[in-house]
């Protein structure tokens, strides 16, 4: 309670803004995400790893736009770049450019895709990678994981984080299917689970057109597969016929140079990317084997989107693939490695019921003292806490990201001084949880 007081003495013109825009905006916000209560904060500049919020007050950023800015804010490059197309490019055509085309052929090469399309979001990008599962395989039904989010499309908001109580047992049907989504269209499996995707393999696969999975879990905090795990859903859907779809929306370059599929040596036929990639600006891609992207090509199905491949995105896009190199991300790796390191040595110091878990520039607290291998683990770990740790750093000037469900993000622009910070503030907090 004394940590909401601070919040709200801290950000009287974030509430005031919160109303002004509540009566245009619901909730006030753009995206749902973007709200928590009593308020969210509002933000008006950013800069490499730093925000200003409307209260004036300098924002230490480690959300960073749910791991969309990992060049930073305003990287030069970046902003270099967009800047140079708009003044001999343009922002809109609607036909072929060769800006795009150098984007899709650096793309080919990072991420080991034989073919690939732009879009505006990861939405689009899912929604499109399910389609053309379908066309491929002139199946209907898909698989996804238990909790797991994959943006907005109708057939991918079943099992989205689900309150436990309205869920039952883990073999039990598919829960809260959205008004329009067709029963027996979208089933669900929880994730490091062999025995669950091989029975409704075994039963249904040859009615099931892909199984869609982030291949390390980014939406339930993070949680990395089983040893095996990948390789093991890899060859099941080999042997029924059913395409793999890595979402990688989240993952991508922040797992590393070429993503977490290449990371974790698994090789899926579609992946989807967005965030990372688009250096802020809306950019995201669908892409995979030429053999299913040639459904595109022949038109067993058609792909739209005015906006897609345009000029200004593009420009962001070759900076950010320019800027992330892989020494650059190593060095934003290593400082995460020793952020992790000094916060185990604090959750050792204190005895904290907690770990935690990292995938490349990204890290995470999570309240247990198990390991967290599925949906149903995670939902058991201590909500209240992790809340706590949340608030303690935004009432010290640190933003980790407003979701409980979401991690940290070592950007480009973050040095081991600033990550130095997050781990000092979490020495506070142990003390504090210890007092
Ligand atoms: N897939 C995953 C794993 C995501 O985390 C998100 C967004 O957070 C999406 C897809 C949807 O992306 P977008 O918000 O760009 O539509």
């Amino acid at each position: 309670a004394a940590e909401w007081e601070k919040f709200t003495a801290n950000t009287p013109a974030s509430a005031d803004h919160n109303r002004q825009a509540s009566k245009s905006l619901p909730l006030g916000v753009t995206s749902s995400f973007q709200h928590w209560e009593p308020h969210p904060i509002s933000i008006v500049k950013a800069r490499g790893a730093w925000l200003t919020d409307v209260d004036g007050r300098r924002l230490l950023d480690l959300s960073m736009g749910f791991g969309a800015m990992l060049v930073g804010h305003l990287n030069p490059t970046v902003v270099a770049y967009v800047e140079e197309a708009l003044q001999s490019v343009g922002t809109l055509f609607v036909t072929p450019s060769p800006t795009a085309t150098e984007v899709a052929e650096r793309y080919q090469t990072r991420f080991g895709l034989d073919m690939l399309r732009f879009t505006q979001s990861g939405t689009e990008s899912l929604m499109y990678a399910v389609r053309a599962a379908r066309a491929y395989t002139q199946r209907k039904a898909i698989i996804k994981i238990e909790g797991g989010y994959h943006g907005g499309y109708d057939a991918l908001q079943v099992s989205v984080k689900p309150a436990l109580a309205d869920i039952g047992p883990a073999e039990a049907p598919i829960p809260d299917v959205p008004f329009d989504v067709e029963a027996g269209t979208v089933y669900v499996v929880p994730y490091n689970n062999m025995d669950r995707l091989n029975e409704i393999l075994s039963e249904h696969g040859r009615e099931i057109a892909a199984i869609v999975m982030e291949p390390v879990i980014e939406n339930l905090a993070i949680v990395v597969p089983d040893e095996g795990y990948l390789a093991a859903v890899r060859a099941a859907c080999n042997e029924h016929g059913v395409l793999l779809i890595f979402d990688e929306v989240k993952t991508g370059l922040t797992a590393g140079y070429a993503g977490a599929s290449q990371r974790l040596g698994v090789k899926p036929d579609l992946i989807t990317l967005a965030k990372s990639i688009g250096g802020g600006l809306p950019l995201a891609a669908f892409g995979g084997t030429s053999d299913v992207m040639q459904v595109v090509v022949d038109g067993r199905m058609a792909h739209f989107g005015t906006y897609n491949g345009n000029p200004l995105v593009m420009a962001a896009a070759r900076a950010v693939d320019e800027v992330c190199t892989r020494e650059a991300l190593e060095v934003a790796e290593t400082i995460n490695v020793t952020t992790l390191d000094h916060i185990d040595e604090i959750i050792r110091e204190y005895q904290l019921p907690a770990h935690t878990v990292a995938l490349g520039v990204k890290g995470c607290i999570t309240w247990s003292t198990t390991p967290v291998r599925n949906y149903r683990d995670y939902k058991a770990t201590d909500f209240g806490v992790a809340e706590l740790s949340w608030l303690w750093g935004v009432n010290r000037g640190i933003l980790t990201p407003p979701g409980l469900d979401e991690q940290w993000l070592v950007s480009l622009a973050h040095t081991q001084e600033e990550m130095d910070v997050l781990v000092s503030d979490f020495r506070d907090l142990a003390q504090a949880l210890r007092a």
